[in-house]
């Protein structure tokens, strides 16, 4: 079995653990960069992570052929579509953490009221329009809340968040699920004040760099 398969389950498993999902609710999936078919792993339809093996992971194909002893994530279509349109992104995660999910069942787009809203890319996190779970509208709609972001909602339904890699997937579907509770506190107080534009730009520049150490010749009045 592929350590890929490994690592998802773990990942999944993760998943489960951080109290993201319950039960069968979620999929995760990483890109199978060693295949010529462009496929990714994923994890199975309504299979509780805790109580399946490495070999129950399911691989798809970008044609959307699926092979393995169990079928595919009813999602298989919204992974494969954003591994298409994304190049950047090597492993995704889809949840119905509860404080996303109950900001995705009012519709609610995640506004600038905090500067980690620019952790996932742009001044807000959207919420995609609503579409049944398992169809391609579904996929389309996230793929459009999803552009030039990490991480989206999906309207009356839950949240996506996309990694580079699966090792930094998890942890950053935690700080989402943070962000969201954040934000369902804070409008428990009424509607909070949003950081503007220029704020958020700079925002953007600082994460450019955070985490990560600075090479010697970054502009040395760049924010940070
Ligand atoms: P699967 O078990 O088919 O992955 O479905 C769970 C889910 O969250 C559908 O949106
Ligand atoms: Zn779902």
């Amino acid at each position: 079995m592929s350590a890929l398969a490994n690592n998802l389950l773990a990942v999944a498993r993760g998943m489960t653990a951080a109290r993201l999902s319950v039960g069968t609710a979620g999929n995760v999936s990483v890109r199978d960069n060693t295949d010529a078919a462009d496929g990714f792993w994923v994890t199975p339809s309504g299979m509780v992570p805790e109580r399946c093996e490495a070999a129950d992971m399911t691989h798809v194909s970008a044609d959307g052929s699926a092979h393995g002893r169990r079928a595919p994530s009813s999602e298989w279509r919204l992974h494969r579509d954003i591994y298409a349109a994304r190049p950047d992104v090597g492993a995704i995660l889809h949840a119905h953490a509860p404080f996303a999910t109950a900001l995705a069942c009012h519709r609610l787009d995640v506004p600038a009221f905090h500067y980690m809203v620019a952790r996932f890319g742009g001044d807000s996190v959207r919420c995609g329009s609503y579409a049944t779970f398992g169809t391609q509208a579904l996929s389309d709609a996230t793929v459009k809340a999803l552009e030039n972001r990490c991480a989206a909602l999906m309207a009356n339904h839950g949240m996506i968040v996309l990694a580079p890699d699966l090792a930094t997937l998890l942890d950053r579907a935690i700080e989402l699920e943070m962000l969201c509770e954040h934000y369902w506190r804070a409008r428990c107080l009424g509607e909070p004040p949003c950081l503007d534009d220029a704020q958020m730009r700079e925002a953007l520049v600082q994460f450019r760099w955070y985490g990560r150490p600075r090479p010697l010749d970054a502009d040395p009045d760049a924010p940070q």
